[in-house]
C-alpha cells in the first residue's frame, strides 16, 4: 500500500451501507463475530454471483481456448508439499504493523521493520494454511489443508482435462472457489480475510511465447475492470521488483485498486514458467508432458496466472460506484454499479397499495422475475422507494400508477439521470432488456414516451 490520497469514499460509509442493506455482516455476529471472516447477505450474494458470473462469460463462455473445473477444497497433502506452501510457510513470522511487509523473525537483528522502522507483531511459528484431519483418528498421516488457493487443483487435473477435451496449446483452465489463509494480520473490512474467494486461469502456452500471452492477459484482465465499470484512474499495473517475486515466478504484476486506504491489490498475474508442472510430475511420478503434433516434440508447458479475488474485486466495485448527490434537504446515497453487477435489476412499485393497481403490478413482477432478479416494493412513499433503490444500485424502477389502469402503460425511472420514460406494458421487458444492455433511455418503442427529465 502507498501513501496515496484515499479516494473520496472512506471505508466506514462502505462498510455501514453493507451492513445496513444486507450485502456484508461479520460472520457468527451473535456470538461477537469471528475474526476476519464474514457472511455476505441478501444483496451480497447476488453482486458476488454477478461478479462471479460475469468473470466465468469472458474467460470461459465466450472462449474457444478456456475450460472450467471445480476441484475439491481438501487434497492430497502431497500437493502441498510439491507446490512448495507446506515448507515455504511453516516460519516464526513478523509482520510489521505500519506497511505490512512480514519478515522471517530469524533474519532481523532488532525489533523493528527494517524497510519502514515501524513496529513489528510477536513473532508467531506461522504455517499459512489452515491443518484439518481427515477421518476419526487424529494422527499425522491424516493430516489435510485447506486450500491456501485454488490454483494447485487446476494443476493436478492439467493431464485429466488434456485427455478428456482435447484441447491443445495454448489453452487456460478457469476455477472459481473459496480459499483459506491464516492470515497474519487482516482488516480493512473484506479485503484481507481468512476465508475468500478466488477467480483464477491457469493458461498453458508453449515456452516461448510466454512473454506476448503474459501481456495478452495483463492487458484483457485490466479491460475487464473497466469494461464493468471501474473508472480507469483508480486501477494502475505494478510489476514485482525482482527480490518481491515468489519463488516461482518469472514475472508478475499486481491490478491495483486506489481503495480508501490506498493503492492495493485486487489480482496478480504471473508467469510461473513450468514450476508447477515440474514440481508435481517429480513429486507424483506421473507424466505431466504435452505432446506437440507439429513438431512432434514433448515438452513441459509454461504457465500464465491471472488471479483474482471475488472479494477484493466486490470491494472495489462498491467504493467505484458509491455516490452522494445533494437532495432537497437530504443527500442521496447512491450506487452506480454497472447492470450486469446490480443485484436488483428492476423494482417494481404501485404508486398505492389500491388491489387494482397491486394486481397489474403483482403481473408485472411475476413476468419481469422470471428473466432478473426484481424486487417489489409498495412501503412508503414512491420517492422513498425510489431512494432505498438508488441506495442498492438497482438500474431501473417501474412504476405503475392509476393511469397505467386506463392506457396499459408505465414508466421506467433510470437510477443515474432520474429521467422516466413511459412505455406500454406490452413493450416493457424487451425495453428493460435494452436499456439493461446499454441503450440509451430516451431510446423509445412504439406508443413510447419521455416522461419526465431529471427532478423528482
Ligand atoms: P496480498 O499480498 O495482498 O496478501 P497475495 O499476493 O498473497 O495478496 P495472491 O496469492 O496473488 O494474493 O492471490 C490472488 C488474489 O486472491 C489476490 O489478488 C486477492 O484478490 C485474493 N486474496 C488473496 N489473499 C486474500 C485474502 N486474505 N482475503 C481476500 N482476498 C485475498
Amino acid at each position: 500500500m502507498t501513501e496515496e490520497t484515499p479516494t473520496k469514499v472512506d471505508m466506514e460509509k462502505i462498510v455501514s451501507l453493507c451492513r445496513r442493506r444486507g450485502f456484508v455482516f461479520p460472520s457468527s455476529e451473535i456470538y461477537g463475530g469471528l475474526s476476519s471472516c464474514w457472511d455476505y447477505g441478501p444483496l451480497g450474494v447476488e453482486l458476488k454471483r454477478n461478479i462471479k458470473e460475469a468473470w466465468w462469460r469472458a474467460v470461459v463462455q465466450e472462449r474457444d481456448d478456456m475450460v472450467g473445473l471445480d476441484a475439491s477444497i481438501l487434497m492430497h497433502p502431497q500437493t502441498w508439499a510439491a507446490s512448495g506452501h507446506l515448507e515455504g510457510f511453516a516460519d516464526a513470522l513478523v509482520e510489521c504493523k505500519n506497511c505490512h511487509l512480514r519478515w522471517k523473525a530469524d533474519d532481523l537483528a532488532g525489533n523493528s521493520c527494517p524497510s519502514c522502522g515501524g513496529e513489528l507483531t510477536e513473532p508467531r511459528l506461522f504455517n499459512l494454511m489452515f491443518k484439518t484431519f481427515m477421518g476419526p483418528v487424529e494422527e499425522e498421516a491424516n493430516v489435510v489443508y485447506l486450500r491456501p488457493e485454488t490454483a494447485q487443483g487446476i494443476f493436478v487435473n492439467f493431464q485429466n482435462v488434456l485427455n478428456t477435451t482435447r484441447k491443445r496449446l495454448p489453452f487456460g483452465i478457469a476455477q472459481i472457489g473459496k480459499a483459506f489463509r491464516n492470515e497474519i494480520t487482516t482488516g480493512n473490512f473484506i479485503f484481507r480475510s481468512r476465508e475468500f474467494e478466488q477467480m483464477e486461469i491457469e493458461f498453458f502456452v508453449k515456452p516461448g511465447t510466454d512473454g506476448e500471452w503474459f501481456n495478452y492477459w495483463l492487458e484483457e484482465r485490466l479491460n475487464w475492470y473497466v469494461k464493468l465499470g471501474i473508472k480507469k484512474e483508480n486501477l494502475r499495473l505494478r510489476e514485482h521488483a525482482k527480490g518481491e517475486l515468489a519463488h516461482y515466478a518469472r514475472a508478475c504484476y499486481d491490478i491495483d485498486y486506489l481503495f480508501p486506504m490506498g493503492w492495493s491489490e485486487l489480482e496478480g498475474i504471473a508467469n510461473r514458467g513450468d514450476f508447477d508442472l515440474v514440481q508435481h510430475a517429480k513429486s507424483s511420478g506421473k507424466s505431466l508432458d504435452y505432446f506437440d503434433d507439429d513438431t512432434k516434440e514433448h515438452f513441459i508447458p509454461y504457465v500464465i496466472e491471472p488471479s483474482a479475488g471475488v472479494d477484493r474485486p466486490l470491494l472495489a466495485f462498491l467504493c467505484d460506484a458509491y455516490d452522494e448527490e445533494p437532495d432537497k434537504d437530504e443527500i442521496r446515497v447512491l450506487l452506480h454499479l454497472h447492470p450486469t453487477l446490480a443485484p436488483i435489476k428492476v423494482a417494481v412499485l404501485p404508486l398505492s397499495r389500491r388491489e387494482n393497481l397491486v394486481k397489474v403490478a403483482k403481473e408485472i413482477y411475476a413476468d419481469l422475475r422470471q428473466h432478473w432478479m426484481v424486487s417489489y416494493d409498495d412501503a412508503q412513499s414512491v420517492g422513498r422507494r425510489y431512494r432505498r433503490q438508488d441506495e442498492i444500485g438497482t438500474p431501473f424502477c417501474v412504476t405503475v400508477d392509476f393511469q397505467s389502469l386506463e392506457d396499459n402503460q408505465v414508466t421506467i425511472r433510470d437510477r443515474d439521470s432520474m429521467n422516466q420514460i413511459r412505455v406500454p406494458i406490452a413493450a416493457l421487458r424487451n425495453t428493460l432488456q435494452a436499456k439493461l444492455s446499454g441503450e440509451e433511455l430516451f431510446v423509445l418503442p412504439p406508443g413510447g414516451m419521455i416522461w419526465k427529465g431529471g427532478n423528482e
